[in-house]
């Protein structure tokens, strides 16, 4: 590319409203530009960028043997009806109307479409495993977009999806998917991490995020120093306003006053939507394995229901009381997988300090995390917090599996994996026949990747003062050639000319900058920009026989002679 016939669209100054660094860059270095909130234009040199995300996640995924379709990204409500989430998903659905005035919504996710496709293509066991992807446009109409194409409304997802004949066939794939973004995050050259996280919207029993970590992250997560705990404290978005948080013992009281044991009111009081109180999970469990005559208690809170109701509804669910419950009891009250979570004893805690983080969320923000509700005990009828001793646990303390102690940082969530296992299938009667020739639901998974939101986060880990500094694999450009006076200096121009053509047939993305623009504003663009290598020539240089070099977090420039420069840049 020249820079002379290409759209650099650099700003100096700050755009006020960006609030957080990759935000102010995109728009600085002329990456995208805003239509409206949560609706942002690709620019040229942004979608560059990508694209080449979109590429490295589309050869892993490839690799991994999945296999790519492109479903529509609007969605008829019948299938959403038959799932049961046209009532369910709330006001991120984007619904719509045709001129028959037939409802339809542009689709947030895809698994009503692609189980429609699964139980109608896929006949027997043999046709399993199956895994299908897509790289597409998403709508979801967020409470509150913001930070550009990190939290936008409109954004690039890829999302797969996994169809089995049995849960250890989902739990292969789901393993593959999890080694996959993996190399896909080290391929983009990402500081990042796995953890254990909440379901949500989406449905299942098993999940895992995968975040970047970066102070500007909306999410918190707890790791331990010694062992692989990891687990999202999420919510951080349902946060009251710094200054309004109630602190968590008063919280507590407050949940205990038992006629304000409604979901309506806990979300009131905790200032958050009752659909986030509905995905909460508490789970009581013994701090160790000596003391496991004691009540293992799991408590959902669902609906509008009252604690009471629910109580009888999840007893309902159990052949015993949960407070005498077994390993499986518990795994299936926490709708977890045999073989997921393994011994209860070592795991359960896990999953507790997980979901009483969640809690912690709501109550007291995202820098304060990690609780343990103990005492909540279903025999004695009581409501939520009546006996709750609640415990702050803060970065130092000794962790929730028994190895270590807490750490806490901030991420940024771009990756979700999801066991589903029969939510959809069972609804949308997905069956294939098995072995016997019986027909069988199919055990599902599903797999996401916020592509366009890896090019904010990739920023936020990647910059200095001057710009951005892109990790080769995805900078919109890997070599600029900058011309001093190239417009008079024929020379120049000719070795500039040259070398931008030799350099392209190498297999380099090279940007020619023959801007009539003096040569700090080039420096400027470019280092805010952020490619890789810098190439200056100028008739001083050609004179002595070199070339300009610099690497753009390199503290100086070097001069290399200008026959050397393919072989110094390779
Ligand atoms: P978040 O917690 O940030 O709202 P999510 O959990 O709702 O994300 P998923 O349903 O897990 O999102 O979707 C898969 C991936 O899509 C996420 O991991 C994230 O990287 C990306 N994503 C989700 N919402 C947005 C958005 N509004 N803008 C950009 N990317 C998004
Ligand atoms: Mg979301
Ligand atoms: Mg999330
Ligand atoms: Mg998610």
């Amino acid at each position: 590319m020249r820079a002379s016939q290409y759209l650099i669209a650099t700003l100096k100054e700050t755009p006020a409203d960006a609030e957080i660094v990759s935000h102010q860059l995109m728009l600085r270095a002329g990456m995208i530009r805003r239509l409206a909130g949560g609706l942002y234009t690709w620019l040229p040199l942004g979608l560059r960028v990508l694209r080449k995300v979109e590429r490295i996640v589309r050869e892993e995924m490839d690799r991994s043997g999945a296999q790519e379709v492109l479903m529509p990204a609007i969605q008829p409500a019948e299938l959403w009806q038959e799932s049961g989430r046209w009532e369910e998903y709330g006001d991120e659905l984007l619904r719509l109307k045709d001129r028959h005035e037939r409802d339809f919504c542009y689709g947030p996710t895809h698994e009503e479409v692609i189980t429609d496709i699964a139980r109608n293509e896929l006949k027997s066991y043999r046709d399993l495993p199956a895994n299908f992807y897509q790289i597409q446009t998403k709508f979801r109409d967020e409470r509150r977009p913001r930070f550009g194409v990190m939290r936008s409304r409109e954004f690039l997802m890829k999302d797969a999806y996994s169809f089995h004949a049995s849960p250890e066939s989902l739990n292969e794939t789901y393993q593959l998917m999890v080694e996959t973004y993996s190399a896909i995050f080290r391929r983009l050259g990402l500081d990042f991490r796995a953890v254990e996280a909440d379901s949500g919207a989406i449905g299942g029993s098993k999940s895992q995020e995968f975040h970047v970590l970066a102070s500007s992250g909306e999410d918190a997560i707890a790791f331990s120093s010694d062992s692989d705990y990891a687990a999202n404290t999420e919510l951080a978005e349902a946060l009251a306003p710094e200054g309004e948080r109630p602190t968590a013992t008063e919280t507590m009281q407050e949940v205990a006053t038992p006629d304000q044991n409604t979901i309506d009111q806990v979300a009131g009081f905790l200032n958050t939507t009752p659909d986030r109180v509905l995905k909460t999970l508490l789970v009581h469990a013994p701090k160790d394995e000596d003391s496991s005559h004691q009540p293992l208690v799991a408590l959902v809170l669902r609906g509008d229901h009252t604690l009471n109701d629910l109580k009888a509804e999840r007893r309902a669910d159990v052949a015993e009381p949960l407070t005498m419950a077994s390993d499986e009891e518990i795994r299936k009250a926490l709708g977890v997988d045999a073989g997921s979570i393994g011994p209860v004893g070592l795991k359960v805690p896990m999953i507790v300090d997980h979901a009483a983080a969640h809690l912690a969320d709501f109550v007291c923000g995202a820098n304060r995390t990690g609780y343990h509700l103990t005492g909540v005990n279903w025999e004695r009828d009581v409501a939520l917090g009546e006996t709750a001793d609640l415990r702050e646990v803060e970065e130092g303390d000794p962790s929730p599996d028994g190895h270590g102690v807490l750490g806490i940082q901030r991420g940024i969530e771009v990756g979700h994996v999801f066991k589903l296992g029969r939510k959809y299938s069972e609804a949308m009667n997905a069956t294939v026949l098995d072995e016997n020739g019986k027909s069988v639901p199919m055990d599902m998974g599903c797999y996401g990747i916020g592509v366009s939101r890896l090019v904010a986060a990739a920023i936020e880990q990647n910059h200095d003062d001057s710009g951005i500094t892109w990790p080769t694999a995805i900078a919109p450009f890997e070599i600029a050639i900058v011309t001093l006076n190239g417009h008079k200096s024929e020379k120049v121009a000719q070795t500039a000319e040259k070398l931008y053509d030799q350099l392209r047939q190498t297999g380099y993305d090279v940007l020619l900058d023959d801007r009539k623009e003096r040569p700090g504003v080039k420096f400027a663009d470019l280092e805010l920009i952020g490619i890789p290598h810098r190439v200056v020539i100028s008739d001083r240089g050609l004179e002595a026989g070199t070339l300009e070099y610099k690497g753009r977090t390199d503290a100086d420039k070097q001069d290399v002679a200008t026959d050397d420069i393919i072989r110094f840049l390779a």
